[in-house]
């Protein structure tokens, strides 16, 4: 039996030269929880070529999403990036991942720290019902470096906020925190640094970083989350995983080889 379903390209949006996102079939049979990430990829050369790839849809909707960088010569995103709707693609049947509320301990607020495409996994938890249940307020805070990396800025301010289902929920617990390091924005610099002099918690009204209250997931570049996690060491947080829930679970956005 294959360990991949087969699925069919439904659209494809690029948002960038190296970033775009593309929605699939999704099998009846396929389930997962929001903040997994799972095998996807092409066949190339009568071979199976897959990465790791978050999926960006909630685990209620019909088709999956993903978000995905265009690496120049990448072996698996070279040809991604070409592909139209219709064409088939490979998805692993066994999602995986740390970022899963049940890895954390009770909390009253929800940092969903990310870079770049570390996005992905978040916006299917700012798709989940479960997550407006579990935390008084859920903070996205997005860092790249351009303004056009921005991806997914109109859906998570405008068009979420609008949901039919979850828009109350969004309107009223989800902030968006979106900030840009090299060029003019309204929030601008790294995240570590913004929370390091506490101008994120400025901006947003709230309290610093509080051991009792507040939780975090974290996704992105391998430099953002060992920053970051030193950070979080450093004030008396912990690590959480599958055996132990803990103040906070991170995941990569990508390996560097
Ligand atoms: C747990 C996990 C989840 C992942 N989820 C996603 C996702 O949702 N979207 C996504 O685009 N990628 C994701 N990745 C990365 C993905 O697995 C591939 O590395 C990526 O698709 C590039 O594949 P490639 O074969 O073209 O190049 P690779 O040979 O896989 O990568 C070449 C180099 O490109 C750089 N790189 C790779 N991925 C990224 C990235 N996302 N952002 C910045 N630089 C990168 C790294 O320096 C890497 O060494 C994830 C990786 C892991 C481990």
């Amino acid at each position: 039996m294959s360990n991949y379903h087969q699925e069919t390209i439904l659209d494809i949006h690029h948002w960038t030269d190296s970033l775009f996102s593309f929605r699939t079939t999704r099998d009846p049979g396929f389930r997962f929880q929001s903040g997994q990430f799972t095998m996807m990829g092409i066949e190339a050369g009568g071979k199976p070529l897959l990465r790791a790839y978050s999926i960006a849809s909630s685990p209620y909707e019909d088709s999956l999403e993903f978000f995905s960088i265009k690496v120049p010569n990448g072996p698996l995103t070279s040809k991604l990036q070409h592909l139209r709707e219709g064409d088939a693609i490979l998805v692993g049947k066994k999602p995986v991942g740390t970022l899963l509320y049940d890895n954390l301990m009770p909390g009253k607020r929800l940092y969903l720290l990310s870079t770049g495409t570390g996005l992905a996994p978040f916006l299917s938890i700012i798709r989940d019902m479960e997550v407006y249940e579990r935390y008084e307020k859920i903070i996205l805070v997005h860092g790249v470096r351009q303004v056009a990396e921005l991806a997914y800025a109109d859906f998570i301010g405008k068009e979420l906020p609008e949901d039919e289902f979850i828009g109350e929920a969004v309107r009223s617990q989800l902030l968006y925190y979106p900030t840009v390091t090299r060029e003019p924005y309204r929030n601008r610099g790294r995240l570590t640094d913004l929370i390091r002099s506490g101008q994120l918690f400025a901006d947003l009204s709230l309290p610093p970083f509080d051991l009792a209250e507040d939780r975090m997931m974290l996704c992105g570049s391998p430099e953002m989350l060992s920053e970051s996690k030193a950070l979080l060491l450093d004030r008396g947080f912990t690590e959480g995983s599958q055996s132990t829930s803990g103040h906070f679970v991170i995941e990569k956005a990508f390996v560097e080889k």
